[in-house]
């Protein structure tokens, strides 16, 4: 046979050029120890941290832990398919997630996978994405400056959220935290809708850490009933999944905000809660045999959640402008907001709302206590009438409540007082606000201004609710106008108040008849 060395030239290349393609790097080691989700690893030279590993079987382990003669990794599920001596391959990338609107609508576990029955994800060729990535620098970014309306008025006028903001939503067990976050979601559907394709849609992440499973159906359905499903994405890693699957889906959540925010879209986040992950993650890191710091957490607890939050951000204008809000929820004991997780947590986010549990029993709900909450940007992210309004409401609240508990003690009170009284609980009862009644912003600001204005001091107190809800259908359906001019100027002029001074004095005489 004669062998032309042409041929021989062109065999090779194609053979080299094919094979370039398929060349996969990986190194091979061997289980030494496996157990209680976590496993050891021996031989895995060149492991990086945080890479994910193939332990056969279809289960998959992150490197978590790289010492001088082994891996320390965490198994992805069951650990029932590892055992000694098994064979475990490095595979060169970090744990991916599916991402895209597809996603919207969907319950979906740690890794993206649909666990709500309703069939597969569909996932194109670019929608995965690494779960935990570098968050944008500081020229990638600009200020806040657009609010992120949450329909409920004591946090619109009080603690304003921009977008792009970190607040965290602070309080004991069952004072309205997952409530707050339920309301906000309900009422982007304002924004565009209620249709995810809708550019201006805003785009709700639900990531729930370490509940009850009852718990998390309850949110989808409250969601569905409210017609907020189709635009909102829940991450469900409950507190029956392995922990690894629970400090992991906080990221594999905010990869999915993160594709939106980049291709300039607005989205909302909100990790319920942030406690019940860094349990999970101090779970996995004794397990690892990591040393304990303070309160047994590892000592890289606080980055944990920094390196989480610092995902949240608005995208400056060359990059998009898309936004991603988050809403981290931290659950407190006996209200010690100084505790090691709620101080690193209010450290790194940009205010908090504080829910207390002696205002939600005392019938104050939303719960929020309008003394030590804040929202330190938020400022810039009202709307001007909005701002123009409750400008001075805190500060009013404030000379209430310590009016009122003076005035406990004695009888005889001047009249200055009294109608500081008078006001100051005529203003704490149109704060109140149902579950699932977020309420628009120019309807808030109307009502508010009716209560600010005095308008509505010889309102009898058990009627207010009544009031404010019957005055403002009243507007909506005669005076559509006003709210109209709000809605799209966002200004409060002279003429303006005038006219609801006039409206609210007509309305009243009517309601009080
Ligand atoms: P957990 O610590 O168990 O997660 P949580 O702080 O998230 O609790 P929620 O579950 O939101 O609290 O609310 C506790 C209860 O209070 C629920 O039954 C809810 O229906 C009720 N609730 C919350 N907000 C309001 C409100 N504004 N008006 C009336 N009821 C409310
Ligand atoms: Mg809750």
């Amino acid at each position: 046979m004669d062998l032309k060395p042409s041929e021989v030239a062109t065999v090779l290349k194609a053979e080299i050029e094919g094979f370039s393609g398929r060349m996969q790097k990986s190194s091979v080691g061997t289980v030494l120890m496996v157990g209680d989700g976590v496993a050891r690893v021996h031989g895995l030279d060149d492991c990086m941290m945080s890479e994910m590993l193939d332990f056969g079987n279809g289960v998959n382990g992150l490197a978590l832990n790289l010492e001088e003669d082994n891996v320390g990794a965490v198994l992805l599920g069951s650990d029932a398919k590892v055992k000694e001596g098994d064979t475990v391959r490095t595979t060169g990338r970090i744990i991916s997630v599916p991402t895209g609107l597809q996603m919207c609508g969907r319950v979906v576990d740690a890794l993206g996978r649909a666990v709500d029955g309703k069939g597969d994800i569909k996932v194109g060729p670019n929608d995965m994405r690494p779960i935990e990535g570098r968050s944008p620098t500081v020229p990638e970014r600009q200020p806040v400056k657009e609010p992120l309306q949450t329909g409920i008025k004591a946090v619109d006028s009080m603690i304003p959220i921009g977008r792009g903001q970190r607040e965290l939503i602070i309080g004991d067990r069952q004072t309205g935290k997952t409530a707050l976050i339920i309301d906000t979601f309900i009422n982007q559907k304002l924004t565009g809708g209620g249709d995810p394709n809708n550019p201006n849609q805003v785009i709700c992440i639900y990531v729930a850490v370490g509940q009850k499973q009852s718990t998390v159906k309850a949110v989808v359905d409250k969601l569905e009933q409210n017609g907020a499903m189709p635009y909102c994405i829940v991450v469900s890693a409950p507190a029956s999944a392995e922990a690894s699957m629970q400090f992991l889906a906080c990221y594999a959540g905010a990869s999915m905000g993160e594709r939106l925010r980049d291709e300039g879209r607005h989205v909302v986040i909100a990790y319920d809660d942030l406690y019940k992950q860094a349990l999970a993650y101090r779970q996995v890191m004794l397990l690892l045999r990591r040393p304990p710091g303070r309160e047994a957490f590892p000592g890289d607890v606080f980055n944990l959640h920094s390196r989480l939050l610092e995902r949240a951000a608005k995208l400056s204008k060359e990059k998009g402008g898309g936004s991603m809000t988050a809403l981290p929820v931290v659950e407190t004991q006996e209200g010690d907001v100084s505790a090691y997780i709620p101080t690193n947590v209010i450290s790194i986010t940009d205010g908090q709302i504080f829910l207390e549990s002696s205002l939600f029993n005392a019938g104050q709900r939303p719960a929020v206590n309008a003394g030590i909450s804040v929202s330190r940007v938020g400022g810039s992210a009202q709307i001007p009438a909005m701002k123009k309004i409750s400008g001075g409401l805190r500060i009013q609240l404030a000379q209430f409540r310590e009016l009122a508990a003076f005035a406990q003690f004695g009888s005889d009170l001047d009249k200055a007082t009294q109608s500081a009284i008078t006001r100051g609980q005529r203003m704490t009862e149109l704060l109140k606000q149902p579950e699932f009644e977020p309420v628009p912003v120019e309807e808030q600001i109307v009502a508010l201004y009716a209560g600010a204005s005095g308008a509505i001091d010889d309102v009898p107190l058990n009627r207010i609710y009544e009031f404010e809800k019957q005055y403002v259908a009243f507007l909506r359906s005669s005076h559509a106008d006003v709210l109209a001019s709000l809605r799209d100027e966002k200004k409060w002029t002279d003429a303006l108040q005038k006219k609801c001074d006039e409206l609210c004095k007509q309305f009243k005489a009517q309601f009080l008849a």
